[in-house]
């Protein structure tokens, strides 16, 4: 790696204060799992001087509902999440989201505000400059997605145009299905913003000068339904190759308000809102599942090698909307 100066931040102020100093030659750390191997690889376009250490900032890593609704700070580890006592009972998706991802290790370092806001995994975009030299791609600003005539097994199948490198994110996957809502701080402004409004094709929209300090989810009907489902090549420390979640409300067996993302299939969490409109105003059976799970594909273009990831999404939708 190259030297870099390494800064514990002391507050959000004080994050702003060093990125605009700066000129905004600096990276954000929390757990520092992503950033490390980002660093290590030289994917960025340019090396930071300066890492700032989010994790140092008091009270950014609680966890409290207030006001109808859960607000979750970005320094928040996955690992508790997984174990959160509200989390698990009030939000279950989210826990599971955040319980599959990688592995102990991973949890107790990595944060929601990392894990939302990593770089993809694509392997073209992920070579390593030291081993022969970084490959150009659309994402690093100048060349063709090396996926679409390449190897591109996990890539996408939705929504992929110029780049076909999926969000690699769980939670964001859980987040989705629960509305949630990203509070986003610059130099001058603050915003919260949906949750599926925060990423874009090329990662996510936070400017180099802005953070990511909380998440909000309100709190969910008392009879809707949360489930969260990943299936990856190992049950391990492996990323999602296609991920579900779904809230639905159902009022004497029939489905009032469905919601249902999917995950590891386009460049952004991808909301179905085809299969959404299936099953909405109707009884959750057989029939009218399958026809969910139908509509949620049927814009699917698969590259040469993920047609296989298809019938996995409508796998999970099934089994997601027939347990729910
Ligand atoms: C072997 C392995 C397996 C993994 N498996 C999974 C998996 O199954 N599912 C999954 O979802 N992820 C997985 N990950 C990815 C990732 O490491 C974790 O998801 C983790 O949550 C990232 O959080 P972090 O705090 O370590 O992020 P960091 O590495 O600290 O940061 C990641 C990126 O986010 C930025 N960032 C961090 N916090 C903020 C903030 N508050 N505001 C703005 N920008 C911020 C950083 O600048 C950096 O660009 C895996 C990683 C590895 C190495």
């Amino acid at each position: 790696m190259k030297l870099f100066k390494h800064f514990d931040a002391e507050s959000i102020d004080h994050v702003l204060e060093m990125v605009t100093a700066t000129n905004g030659k600096t990276a954000l750390m929390a757990g520092g799992t992503d950033l490390m191997g980002v660093l290590k690889s030289e994917l960025l376009a340019a090396y930071p001087e300066v890492v700032i250490n989010l994790k140092t900032i008091a009270g950014l890593d609680t966890i409290k509902m207030v006001d109808q609704e859960c607000r979750i700070g970005a320094t928040t580890r996955l690992t508790d999440i997984a174990a959160s006592e509200p989390i698990q009972t009030t939000f279950p998706a989210l826990a599971a989201a955040a319980a599959s991802v990688g592995s102990p290790e991973l949890r107790n370092m990595g944060t929601i505000g990392g894990n939302l806001c990593q770089d993809t995994r694509c392997w073209y975009y992920r070579y390593p400059d030291k081993m022969g030299g970084r490959i150009p791609c659309y994402r690093k600003g100048k060349g063709p997605c090396h996926a679409i005539r390449g190897e591109n097994r996990y890539h996408a199948i939705l929504g992929g145009k110029k780049c076909y490198a999926v969000c690699p994110s769980d939670l964001a996957i859980a987040l989705g299905a629960l509305d949630a809502r990203v509070k986003v701080v610059g130099p001058t402004a603050e915003q919260m913003m949906p949750i599926l409004d925060f990423f874009n094709v090329l990662g996510t929209v936070l400017k180099p000068d802005e953070l990511v300090t909380e998440i909000r989810i309100p709190l969910p009907s008392k009879t809707a339904v949360q489930i969260f489902l990943k299936n990856r090549v190992r049950d391990a420390v492996d990323f999602a190759v296609v991920s579900v979640a779904v809230m639905v409300d159902q009022e004497e067996g029939v489905c009032r308000d469905a919601r249902i993302i999917l995950g590891a299939v386009a460049p952004t969490p991808y909301r179905a809102f085809a299969a959404e409109a299936a099953i909405n105003g109707k009884s959750l059976n057989e029939t009218h599942v399958a026809a969910a799970a139908e509509a949620a594909v049927k814009d699917a273009k698969p590259l040469s090698q993920n047609a296989y990831k298809i019938d996995i999404t409508k796998a999970l939708i099934h089994r997601a909307l027939l347990s729910s």
